[in-house]
């Protein structure tokens, strides 16, 4: 099998508009997947990426919520085959002793698979002209009309579903409702506030009342998307913390705002918890420690909800089978030459979760 050639959105340097160039794709190497890609979400991670605020390999093909149809596997590959529907998710080593333990959101090896789009020996990537681009970005590299995944970010899954309202699966969906459901496990009964209603922070709400939660709040900049909280079971949605009535079980910030969490740690209730789920700015200088000791307060940080995806994802698609995840109300799609436009609406805050389809 030779190289083939493909379409994707080029980002040049770091703060340049996307360009969608025609560029080629290696076969699969070992462990790696060829995946036609028919959707791919559009996440906060890819705005701070496209803006060089990570250290990726410019030009590069951003992309990691992928969804598509198998083309090819290479050597080491039996879990998925050729006409297979799979949901693309976040790339990790397979052997260190997070992954070995079903937490790959922890490999040693997360920031180079992920972030530096490192590739292994005898992997296929990105060319144009001859020159290498950078791909493999959360193994995956998906705003393109193929991409390279790999044996273990590839998630196989039933034909009949809509790759399209599934696709934000593989990293925002996961995120918020595996925090709540697999990192804090959040019992029946139990109060939890929400920082910030993104697709994260919606994701984490419709996990809180898959659980069983009791009081369940929300705080969001924007009305309409305190109005989105409240249908999907928000029991008190309001623009600031201050405004939210009493202390929690648990609180998850998917804003990264450093200022909100102070505030934060003082709202959780005795032995609460503080999940940090989002992206941070370095710095310190937030932590109030008598106020965490003598309540026997935790604060945890999570990757990705702290989830194995290929055993994770199979059970957020139960619960939307079952009707309990309505992800359709998160997502707007877009035509994959609308790439701009949909980034512009997603760092507005207008779109909750945009998807562009290919
Ligand atoms: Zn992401
Ligand atoms: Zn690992």
């Amino acid at each position: 099998m030779a190289r083939i050639a493909i379409k994707a959105a080029v980002v040049e340097r770091p703060g340049a508009p996307f360009q969608i160039e025609r560029l080629e794709i290696d076969p699969p190497g070992p462990g790696q997947v060829l995946v036609r890609i028919r959707a791919c979400g559009i996440c906060h991670t890819d705005m701070v990426m496209r803006d060089g605020a990570l250290p990726i390999p410019f030009p590069v093909v951003l992309g990691h919520e992928g969804a598509g149809i198998v083309e090819a596997v290479g050597s080491g590959v039996r879990h998925v085959g050729p006409g297979d529907a799979v949901l693309l998710s976040f790339h990790s080593c397979g052997v260190c002793p997070a992954c070995h333990v079903h937490q790959p959101g922890y490999c040693s090896d997360f920031v180079p698979r992920n972030f530096l789009g490192i590739r292994q020996p005898g992997e296929g990537g990105l060319w144009r002209g001859g020159a290498p681009v950078g791909g493999n970005i959360f193994g995956q590299s998906a705003f393109a009309s193929h991409a390279l995944a790999h044996r273990d970010n590839v998630v196989k899954v039933d034909a009949d579903l809509p790759l399209e309202l599934l696709a934000p699966l593989g990293c925002g969906i996961q995120t918020g409702a595996g925090t709540v459901l697999e990192t804090l496990r959040v019992a029946p009964g139990e109060s939890i506030a929400i920082l910030g209603a993104g697709a994260v922070g919606l994701s984490a709400l419709m996990a809180a009342v898959i659980a069983g939660a009791g009081r369940i709040a929300v705080i969001d900049r924007h009305p309409h998307r305190l109005d989105l909280a409240r249908e999907l079971g928000a029991t008190q949605a309001a623009g600031d913390l201050a405004d939210l009535d009493g202390l929690f079980d648990y609180i998850v910030d998917t804003t990264g705002v450093l200022a909100l969490l102070g505030p934060a740690v003082a709202r959780l209730a005795q032995r609460g918890t503080l999940a940090l789920v989002a992206a941070y700015p370095p710095g310190t200088g937030v932590l109030d420690a008598a106020a965490v000791m003598s309540m026997g307060r935790r604060i945890v940080g999570v990757v990705e909800g702290g989830v194995d995806p290929q055993r994770f994802i199979p059970r957020l698609i139960g619960y939307y089978r079952e009707g309990r995840l309505p992800v359709d109300r998160l997502v707007r799609c877009y035509d994959f030459a609308d790439v701009e436009a949909a980034f512009g609406l997603s760092q507005d805050g207008y779109v909750v979760k945009a998807v562009l389809c290919l």
